[in-house]
């Protein structure tokens, strides 16, 4: 589930780190604590516009979950006090200079690994005990939400951002890059958002210069519906595109008045929507 940021951090003490890692998120407004769960890279899609460098090899897959709980509890330490004063976190506009969340998202999917839970937990307790108040987010792309291990999970974090971005099978596995069956994301989406609001992700964009038609954007908003009309809470819709350049040459980002329409069109059946251009 990687995240689209502003600006990542590359001073050698937080490349040290395996799993926790900062950057300035002005969408966030502030510091956005990430939790890498897939140092190896692995994720279950394929999306075409992934930003996650896999032209070089990841680390062991395995997730020490002490280790991580350290790197984040300095992290949460270091926000309240020397980081602001130690490069570059120093060229950091005053206004940002808070910790805005901690959020489970990195080079993969973060309920992947068998650690997910364990994580999670270790994940709560340094939030709860360092910094009380900042949201601990979930980003995922829902193929998991339906093992029990990962539901039992989803009760540590604060938010759940799962990723919605077609509206129909065939349209899923071209831009996300998954032959997974799309009913199954549907389903997971209903299953959770009926026990708790959930935030939609969509990044549209560009392949081959095309974006999608106005008959995929229907389709996307009628899932959405669906999910509402089944009892479903959707908090909010997040629409966004690619923000650098993606490895893969054929994708490029739509402009800001398309996504206006697409995030029009989910307010027209009654969703907030949010656009990040
Ligand atoms: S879900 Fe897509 S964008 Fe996120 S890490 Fe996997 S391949 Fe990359």
């Amino acid at each position: 589930m990687a995240r689209r940021l502003d600006y990542k951090d590359h001073r050698r003490e937080l490349d040290a780190n395996r799993y926790v890692y900062a950057v300035v998120s002005r969408r966030a407004r502030g510091l956005s604590i990430g939790v890498n769960l897939n140092p190896d890279k692995a994720c279950n899609f394929d999306c075409p516009y992934c930003q996650v460098d896999r032209t070089t090899p990841g680390g062991p897959s395995r997730v020490n979950v002490p280790d991580l709980a350290a790197e984040l509890e300095d992290l949460l330490r270091r926000a309240s006090g020397d980081l602001w004063a130690t490069p570059p976190f120093d060229t950091v506009a005053p206004e940002l200079r808070r910790v805005a969340d901690v959020a489970f998202a990195g080079d993969g999917e973060p309920t992947t690994p068998p650690e997910f839970s364990a994580a999670a937990r270790a994940a709560r307790e340094a939030r709860d005990r360092l910094a009380p108040g900042v949201p601990l987010r979930l980003l995922t792309n829902a193929t998991l939400l339906h093992k029990d291990r990962v539901r039992a999970a989803l009760a540590e974090f604060d938010e759940l951002w799962c990723k919605l971005d077609a509206g129909t099978e065939a349209y899923f596995q071209l831009v996300d890059g998954t032959r997974l069956p799309f009913r199954r994301i549907l389903d997971n989406l209903l299953l959770v958002a009926r026990e708790r609001p959930i935030v939609i992700q969509s990044l549209f964009l560009a392949l081959d210069g095309v974006g999608p038609d106005d008959a995929e954007i229907e389709a996307w908003v009628s899932r959405m519906r669906g999910i509402t009309a089944q009892g479903g809470r959707i908090d909010h819709v997040q629409v966004y595109t690619v923000a650098r350049a993606p490895s893969d040459p054929r994708c490029g980002p739509l402009d800001a008045a398309r996504l206006e329409a697409i995030a029009a069109a989910a307010r027209a059946a009654g969703l907030g929507a949010v656009v990040y251009a």
